[in-house]
């Protein structure tokens, strides 16, 4: 009933009482008749009293009716306090959220134990091969072990052994997790991973048993894969942390190597692991049975850029301008997580700008940006730089190539620099053949071919060669020490190492031999090496065309193998 009525019902005398709850929403108006009927809402916070005598009841009418201002009740009633309070509670709430949060991995780490069953779900992921570019030496390597996934009667009829372990090494961004899932879901098999980094921060005890739930979940659903990433995180040599020997990452470790070796090669799981440091990794890791293959993710070239680009466009809207050639020329030192990162950055710029498609504009903008970006820092090299390197490695195979003795070179590239598995000839540290003084030699002339060549070229020399060096001086000084290789000091070996037989590593050198003989073996060393040096400077120096072209052609394309590179040293 609108209020006017109502009104008119009170100065008619026919009205008994008005009752109003406590905030006005529900008004209900009791005739004398024992009529009821509801009142038109007249405006929360609003005073009948007032708005009836806006209609013209007067105080004496209204003294003849009851108004009754009831408490509210019911869950309306509620309303005004809830709006008090749920600030309150949703702060409660957010609080509690974070508690739980900081202590997440805590609780977590009490929740392992308990709940076996359901910790690890094989999840079967649907990248494949396809998804992976610039890395085709991996993929061809890890074939093997698809093909192995997806029919292991065939390869354990023939009594072949397959590994058991492989190790994804590769520079961070490079798809070392990418490819454990792709070779996963090439095959077809269920992924079980788990990250090394998981353990850092858990109770001494429940690594190890995660490390035993995870292989246990794998055993029953082979054939399947057991990926465990960022291994460098429990994998580090052992006896090398701060924190005892029974920290918690030994025990992991430990539990680690126990399931590799109690398994068998007809359980049909295969374990891969990544590292960016395969250097620093505990070599009982490495031994046979266990991590014993290593499939390298190379930094890409251009060629490697190219096909990454491809993988990522893959199904975005690109303006008819764009030359996906130029971009991955325009991205030297980029991985894939920074291509990935790139073009990302692209789509978005593109979105901002209301464009239906991405343009070369973006592109460019996104790949500033991607430079700028934090952790790429350190990995851009300039243009100069490159020259640099690339003359470098040039030398190095100029001279290599010229020796008969050494080496044949197979490939050359000047992006795998830094990695701890460069493409640069590595010089075996244990060599297990007869050597020749001879190849020696010749091995110290291509070592310090790269040095050479910025000598020549630049007429300065660069840090770039460090690691050459120490091993030339390595090498230089076996010769002279162990071997018996110097004509000067004949046929002796000088100094007595201690080696710790556990650790394998040398700690300390006794002398043997007096502050004479010291000299004497100094200026040996130092003779092998100046005569291997004017080795490289002269074939450096006679064949400097051709070192010029090298160099040019890996600026241009970064790697070089094949008939190519044997038509440019020839
Ligand atoms: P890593 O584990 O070696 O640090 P990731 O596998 O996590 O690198 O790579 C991060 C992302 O970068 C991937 O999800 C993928 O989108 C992209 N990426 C990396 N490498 C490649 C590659 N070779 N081909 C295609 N995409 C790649
Ligand atoms: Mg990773
Ligand atoms: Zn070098």
């Amino acid at each position: 009933m609108p209020i006017s009525d109502v009104a008119a019902e009170i100065k008619a005398g026919r009205v008994e009482q008005i009752i109003i709850s406590g905030d006005y929403s529900a008004l209900s108006v009791e005739f004398k008749d024992s009529r009821e009927t509801k009142l038109s809402r007249i405006g929360d916070g609003v005073d009948v009293v007032e708005v009836l005598h806006n209609f013209g009841v007067s105080e004496e009418e209204i003294a003849t009716i009851t108004i009754d201002y009831q408490q509210p009740s019911g869950w309306a009633s509620w309303l005004p306090l809830l709006s008090g309070i749920l600030p309150a509670i949703l702060f409660m709430v957010i609080f509690y959220f974070f508690l739980r949060q900081a202590q997440g991995a805590n609780n977590q780490a009490l929740s392992f134990g308990k709940s076996r069953a359901r910790m690890f779900t094989g999840d079967q992921p649907t990248v494949t091969f396809e998804d992976v570019a610039g890395v085709e030496e991996a993929k061809e390597e890890l074939y093997e072990v698809v093909e192995f996934l997806k029919e292991p009667e065939k390869f354990i009829s023939l009594g072949a052994r397959i590994p058991k372990g492989v190790l994804l090494v590769g520079a961070p961004g490079t798809g070392k997790t990418l490819m454990a899932k792709a070779v996963s879901g090439e095959a077809g098999v269920p992924f079980f991973n788990i990250s090394g980094s998981e353990f850092v921060e858990m109770f001494v005890g429940v690594g190890a048993s995660r490390v035993r739930d995870l292989f246990d979940q794998a055993k029953r659903h082979s054939p399947c894969i057991v990926f465990i990433d960022e291994i460098d995180a429990v994998g580090r040599h052992r006896g090398a942390g701060l924190g005892g020997s029974h920290d918690e990452r030994e025990q992991t470790l430990n539990q680690i190597l126990v399931e590799m070796d109690g398994f068998d090669t007809d359980t049909n799981v295969i374990i891969l692991a990544a590292s960016n440091r395969p250097d620093i990794l505990d070599p009982a890791l490495l031994r046979p049975g266990r991590f014993d293959r290593q499939v390298v993710l190379d930094i890409p070239d251009i060629k490697g850029r190219k096909g990454i680009l491809d993988v990522h466009v893959r199904g975005k809207p690109l303006a008819n301008d764009i030359d996906l050639e130029i971009l991955a020329r325009r991205t030297p030192g980029f991985v894939g997580a920074d291509i990935e990162n790139m073009v990302n950055e692209a789509a978005i710029l593109a979105a901002r700008r209301d464009k239906k498609v991405i343009g070369m504009e973006e592109f460019g903008e996104a790949i500033e940006r991607v430079v700028a970006g934090p952790e790429r820092k350190s990995r851009i090299i300039s243009d100069e730089e490159k020259e640099i390197i690339a003359y470098h490695e040039a030398g190095h195979a100029m001279v290599m190539s010229k020796l008969p003795l050494c080496d044949p070179v197979h490939k050359v590239s000047i992006v795998s620099r830094g990695m701890a598995l460069g493409y640069t000839m590595p010089l075996p540290e244990e060599d297990r053949y007869l050597k020749h003084r001879a190849k020696f030699r010749d091995k110290l002339a291509g070592l310090l071919g790269g040095r050479a060549a910025e000598e020549l070229m630049f007429n300065d020399v660069t840090t770039g060669a460090a690691s050459d060096l120490e091993q030339v001086t390595k090498l230089a000084r076996k010769m002279v020490c162990e071997y018996g290789m110097s004509e000067e000091l004949g046929p002796m070996t000088f100094g007595k190492k201690q080696e710790l037989v556990f650790l394998g590593r040398e700690i300390a050198e006794q002398r043997d031999y007096s502050e004479a003989v010291a000299q004497e073996i100094d200026r040996e060393v130092r003779r092998f090496i100046d005569e291997a040096h004017s080795r490289a400077r002269e074939i450096l120096t006679t064949y400097r065309d051709k070192l010029t072209a090298l160099a040019q052609r890996l600026i241009e394309k970064e790697t070089l193998e094949g008939a190519e590179l044997q038509a440019m040293l020839a």
